[in-house]
């Protein structure tokens, strides 16, 4: 019996680990996933300091202080952000400072210049709804011995950031899995081949074009084997290419034609076939096996099927190599634009455009939806889902939606 959906999900990823930690500057660090806990090794901001550019003072000197009432202080000195006071605030006096600036011993409250004359030597302080406020306090933002940035967490921009504050000038994260990606075919060449294209005797490989952009953008570094022809002894060759490889992803070959020979090649290579057909459609044909220590992703030729089974268990392999504890796409209900009928039991998975209207989000399928009608991909943002025991659903309906990728739900408009 072909397995579910879900249970090919659990035996693909149930012998996967992150792979081994390295350590990178952090400059080149965006996308992986942090392996151990950063703590700070400083007071993070090291220094009380002014979050405004005005002058820091006593409070209980400048309480009364109105526009009818000003209260007159002397300025002792200015200090920029990057200079230190010499001087300390004693009764009537104010440091003129700038923000990011330190804030001089006895000082409580930073009034801003927009409340004063602005002077050098002498101020005017006019309003003093600043009173206690306007200083941000040493290690208000981390304590030394603080955790910065947690073990499992991936690096974004922000987390950069912090990163670089407390001086983490590399960090320790996991190893981005190396992916070789395979095509097989007679019929297939390579965009310099298009010649043969337009002649009509063969097609571009795009299958080589989409899964080494899927597995970089799901964070691989792609190894390209390139395309082989359908012939057990180059297949043979060319896979040796892997070797070293953190995943083996194939395209083509696993169906049940006269000259589908991957399956059996793997197997002569020793692979221990942990999978074979799923009940999933487009995609049923799919080989997930060990080949030694390197997962083999064997995936059915078709453009759609081949994109849809990378999404659907290609993408969170290779999140798990990498360490991220989010492994999934989001799922979110949706409303259904469209009558769909359904011809067999299994877990549909059709290219969809989600958006969000004042009923919340609707989902519109992108046209006809052939496992070879690559465009319906290329117009998709979401996989509508259709779990096996629907045989019909009506305009309306809620399903689930995989949402892919990040441009597909960027606004021409802010629509905040
Ligand atoms: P297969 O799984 O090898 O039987 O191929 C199924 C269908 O997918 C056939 O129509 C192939 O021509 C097509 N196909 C296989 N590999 C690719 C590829 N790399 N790029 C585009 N189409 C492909
Ligand atoms: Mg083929």
């Amino acid at each position: 019996m072909p397995s579910s959906v879900h249970e090919a999900l659990e035996q693909i990823l149930s012998g996967i680990e992150p792979l081994a930690v390295e350590h990178v500057p952090l400059r080149a660090s965006l996308g992986r996933v942090l392996a151990e806990d950063i703590r700070s090794p400083i007071e993070h901001p090291p220094w009380d300091n002014s979050s405004m550019d005005g002058y820091a003072v006593r409070a209980d000197d400048v309480a009364t202080a109105s526009a009818t009432a000003p209260v007159r202080l002397r300025v002792l000195e200015t200090v920029r952000a990057g200079q230190r006071p010499t001087r300390s605030i004693e009764a009537s006096t104010a440091i003129r400072v700038m923000t990011g600036a330190p804030v001089p011993d006895g000082a409580d409250t930073v009034i801003r210049v927009e409340d004063t004359d602005a002077g050098v030597d002498n101020v005017e302080i006019r309003d003093v709804r600043d009173l206690r406020r306007n200083v941000r306090p040493r290690g208000e933002d981390l304590r030394v011995g603080e955790v910065a940035v947690t073990a499992g967490t991936a690096i974004e921009a922000a987390q950069l950031g912090v990163l670089a504050s407390v001086g983490a000038g590399t960090v320790p994260v996991y190893r981005r899995p190396r992916v070789a990606v395979m095509a097989t075919g007679d019929e297939l060449v390579d965009i310099d081949g298009f010649d043969a294209v337009r002649r009509g005797d063969r097609i571009v490989s795009s299958n080589s074009y989409t899964l080494m952009a899927a597995a970089q953008a799901a964070g691989a570094d792609v190894v390209d084997l390139g395309i082989v022809e359908d012939d057990p002894a180059a297949y043979r060759e060319r896979l040796a290419r892997a070797a070293g490889c953190d995943l083996l992803v194939t395209s083509g070959g696993v169906s049940v034609g006269a000259y589908d020979f991957t399956k059996d090649v793997l197997r002569e290579l020793g692979v221990d076939l942990r999978l074979w057909r799923i009940r999933m459609r487009p995609g049923a044909p799919l080989g997930f096996g060990m080949l030694g220590a390197m997962p083999w992703l064997g995936l059915p030729g078709n453009p759609v099927s081949a994109m849809v089974t990378f999404e659907l268990f290609g993408r969170p392999l290779i999140r798990r190599q990498l360490g991220h504890a989010r492994i999934f796409r989001p799922a979110i209900d949706v409303r259904t634009r469209d009558d769909i009928t359904l011809a067999a039991p299994l877990t549909h998975f059709f290219r969809a455009i989600v958006e969000w209207d004042a009923s919340g989000a609707a989902a519109s399928l992108t046209g006809p939806q052939g496992s070879g009608l690559l465009t319906s991909m290329a117009r998709a943002n979401a996989l509508l889902v259709v779990p096996p025991e629907r045989m019909t659903v009506k305009r309306g309906e809620t399903l689930r939606a995989l949402l892919l990728g990040e441009t597909g739900y960027a606004s021409a408009t802010f629509d905040i």
